[in-house]
């Protein structure tokens, strides 16, 4: 192929592969990591849903430890519930859909399965419901905890002589499962600082993994890291910088809630409305969604809420959409060249801002910032922010 022609072709490709990004966005709202009773979570899989349904959210994944939901559980209640009124909230709500029975001295509920709950829940091109396990290990007592949407088999903790070793072979699992299945799923990794489990170093050395939190909502994950260890967006740069140098696909981040408690809200407490993800499609289908996500097609949010991020060979624009009387702040992060980190490229106040990419730049993403206080903070210091994906200009 001449010069000429490999230019023509190139331009080609850049336009075709670009123009997605010019159409006007569908923003599909979701978190896809919750707990229920199905594990540690304190309500029944469709209160909880319920909560989301009526929240604006168009899509939830209840990821429970080591379940898909598919067995026959009577669960009993335990004093917690009783003080929460748990069963008695189940039942003003849902009435003869719900299914009890007494033992010698407890009331017990039965759980709905995945199935019950989603074809109860679920409501066609407005409210979807996606299968998920968040598979559950651990290495000599550093938990490694692995979300998979859209599972469809349940994958059992794996062991590992290595906390890389655990991760390999969890991701190795889902991409098995998919591949035989033909199913689209994504595992993505959970909290890599909660107890400090999963470094930098682990989630460098993997192979196949595109996604992990940036954010989760749980109050002792430890998003913002310590003196001794990375906060997760210093994390998500060095991998993607690394993954670059390596010829890996980058990785993209995620905002989860990571839901336990739905009676009481507080700080202290893992709570619904803290993170999610919006993502860019018009079809409301689990392989609709994986296939934007995986063309990083989607946005993080703790609660600022983005209308447009539109990106060609030359420009990355991120439009907000504006709460009133809320400052904003646009941070356009990058890698260059030849360089060790990623750096602050661009900052612009306001609900606009273009960064127009220069020659050295390998990936630009932005963190928008706000200066209002999330809804349910964690702690008294925590505004609303968004996070795009990386963007690879060349
Ligand atoms: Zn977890
Ligand atoms: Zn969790």
């Amino acid at each position: 192929m001449n010069i000429k022609k490999f230019i023509s072709v190139l331009i080609l490709v850049l336009t075709l592969s670009c123009a997605k990004y010019k159409e006007a966005q569908t923003w599909q709202k979701g978190n896809i990591h919750t707990h229920s009773l199905w594990s540690d979570g304190d309500d029944f899989p469709e209160m909880i849903i319920e909560w989301y349904k009526n929240h604006n959210y168009q899509f939830i994944a209840l990821s429970d430890h080591n379940t898909v939901a598919d067995t026959l559980i009577w669960y009993e209640l335990r004093d917690r519930d009783q003080k929460n009124k748990t069963l008695e909230k189940y039942i003003n709500r849902f009435g003869d859909w719900v299914e009890t029975k007494m033992d010698s001295t407890r009331q017990l509920v039965r759980l709905k399965t995945f199935d019950e709950y989603k074809s109860k829940m679920e409501k066609p091109d407005s409210f979807l419901i996606i299968k998920s396990e968040e598979v559950t290990a651990s290495f000599e007592k550093k938990p490694i905890h692995i979300n998979v949407t859209n599972i469809q088999d349940l994958i059992e903790p794996i062991k590992g002589k290595s906390v890389l070793d655990v991760m390999q072979k969890t991701l190795d699992a889902v991409l098995t499962q998919r591949k035989e299945l033909n199913v689209p799923m994504i595992a993505h990794i959970n909290h890599p600082n909660f107890g400090y489990g999963i470094d930098t170093e682990d989630m460098k050395k993997l192979n196949g993994e595109r996604f992990f939190e940036v954010y989760n909502g749980h109050p002792a994950v430890n998003n913002q890291g310590d003196e001794f260890h990375h906060d997760t967006e210093t994390m998500w740069d060095l991998i993607n910088i690394h993954y670059h140098k390596q010829g890996k696909p980058s990785m993209y981040g995620i905002a989860t809630d990571d839901s336990h408690s739905y009676h009481e809200f507080s700080a202290k407490k893992s709570n619904t409305g803290r993170g999610w993800i919006m993502v860019n499609s018009k079809i409301l289908s689990p392989s609709a969604l994986i296939s934007a996500m995986e063309n990083g097609d989607f946005y993080a949010s703790t609660g600022v809420a983005l209308k447009k991020i539109q990106v060609d060979s030359k420009n990355l624009l991120i439009e907000i959409l504006p709460e009133q009387g809320v400052n904003y702040e646009i941070v356009f992060i990058g890698y260059r060249k030849n360089q060790d980190e990623a750096q602050i490229l661009k900052i612009e106040k306001g609900i606009k801002a273009t960064y127009a990419f220069k020659e050295n730049d390998i990936f630009v993403r932005a963190t928008i910032y706000s200066d209002v206080k999330k809804d349910s903070p964690t702690g008294t210091t925590e505004t609303k922010k968004a996070w795009t994906q990386p963007f690879f200009p060349q």
